[in-house]
């Protein structure tokens, strides 16, 4: 098979991972330019400072051992299969590179033979483009639960970032239909990778300190997984509560949600239909609303099993659960309340709280200082009266929010775009750009 056959099939199989925080992109070259980013397998990540830079995105090989139900490369899928060398993904890394159409490489792969085996063929991929190729870019590796401790430190002493899917939110969901897998490997990986993490950011630490840094200025300074959404029939509050375990147990810095969409020939116990984006959208905005605005998940899902409510955002649904906690007062109220006020998010509650050391603000200082009010105005106190307050103890108040956030959510994503030219936004805000109300 030649090679480009084989990154056709191998890059069509990676786009199921999202924990890249990758998307498609069909930019073409315009005449005169040099760089194209509508080849195969191209995608985008973010860097920790928040530059977006495009990667190569495939796996090894989607031949694998394991029969992974929810899975198109599953052992049991009838689907064209393909392997890479290493020689020839460093051969594919480098000459993308050289002609602009890539900053890095992300790179996952099926298992073969067993964790370990794999994890060789990627960290010798990783080893040759730093030390061989001399690639200084960008490198995202995928490691296998069950992969020793050893072979997890190489791969992140020559990536820039490691992960490992935790796949499911339950056992129970993992044993029915991923049943090679289990929690506790994944677990353990993670801890693994948490320890080597930290190690490495020690040595380079002390490494800076020396006249000539050596290889330290590589290493992955993070981890992250992804789950798998809508394919048990394990409810957000599960989600939501085993990712909050994971950030505080092994430093995750992001947990990805990826809707579950079925696949060809798939087992009859998966779900006919795909999982609304709507509720990976979700997930995505409580998730955001744990990690940075003081909320904990038992606030949005209060009962084993429940869901979040789809028809408003985590935060308005809470305001309207607790009204009598509002209106909040813009001059008084300390940040962690501000926190709380649908619209308000982490940057104009810090300019809030500057602004009122000199005046006491009133609705035309909050306008003037572009506070967005849409959804706020419903639920503050400012120097004057505010007008908006009559809704707040009535019914319909949940539907006027309701309603403009179904305005909003019909073009997040160009307006993030917009937002994300004008102001250069890093992950956090453009994540918060998406979604909108924050
Ligand atoms: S181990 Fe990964 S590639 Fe293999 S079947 Fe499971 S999810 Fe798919």
């Amino acid at each position: 098979m030649d090679l480009s056959s084989k990154l056709k099939i191998l890059s069509d199989a990676a786009k199921y991972d999202a924990s890249c925080a990758s998307s498609g992109s069909t930019r073409s070259r315009k005449r005169g330019e040099l760089g194209d980013a509508s080849g195969v397998g191209i995608c985008h990540s973010y860097t920790p400072d928040g530059r977006c830079i495009s990667l190569l995105k495939i796996l090894f090989t989607n031949y694998c051992i394991y029969d992974c139900l929810y899975c198109v490369n599953r052992v049991s899928s009838d689907v064209p299969r393909a392997r890479f060398t290493p020689d020839e993904v460093v051969d594919l890394t480098i000459g993308f590179y050289k002609r602009n159409y890539i900053e890095g490489l992300f790179l996952s792969s099926g298992i073969l033979r067993s964790p370990d085996y794999t994890a060789e063929m990627l960290l010798e991929v990783a080893k040759k483009l730093r030390i061989s190729a001399r690639f200084a870019g960008y490198i995202h590796l995928k490691a296998a639960p069950g992969t020793s401790q050893e072979l997890l430190d190489q791969m992140s002493r020559w990536s820039d970032r490691i992960s490992v899917n935790i796949e499911l939110p339950t056992e129970k969901g993992l044993e029915k239909i991923a049943p090679a897998k289990s929690h506790r490997q994944v677990h353990t990986a993670m801890k693994d990778l948490a320890e080597s993490i930290l190690h490495r950011k020690d040595e380079a630490r002390s490494d800076r300190k020396r006249a000539s840094p050596s290889l330290t200025r590589f290493g992955a300074r993070s981890q992250s997984t992804q789950m798998v959404v809508g394919a048990t029939e394990a409810s957000d509050r599960d989600i939501l509560l085993k990712a909050r375990y994971l950030y505080e147990t092994f430093r995750l810095k992001r947990v990805y949600y990826t809707g579950f969409s079925p696949i060809p020939f798939s087992a009859p116990i998966l779900p006919p239909k795909a999982t609304p984006l709507l509720r990976e959208h979700r997930l995505y905005q409580a998730d955001w609303l744990q990690r940075f605005y003081g909320f904990q998940v038992e606030e949005f899902v209060y009962e084993k099993g429940e869901q979040l409510d789809l028809s408003v955002d985590p935060k308005v649904s809470w305001a309207l659960h607790h009204l009598s906690f509002f209106p909040v007062d813009v001059n008084t109220a300390s940040r962690e309340r501000l926190l709380r006020v649908p619209g308000f998010g982490q940057r104009t509650v810090s300019r809030i709280l500057q602004a009122r050391r000199f005046t006491k603000l009133s609705f035309g200082d909050l306008k003037r200082m572009r506070v967005p009010l849409r959804r706020a105005q419903y639920f503050i106190q400012t120097g004057e009266r505010n007008p908006f307050l009559r809704f707040l103890d009535q019914s319909s108040l949940g539907e006027l929010l309701g309603q403009q956030k179904k305005e909003q959510l019909l073009l997040p994503l160009f307006g993030a775009k917009k937002e994300e030219k004008k102001q250069g936004l890093g992950e956090r805000e453009l994540s918060a750009a998406i979604s909108g109300e924050f």
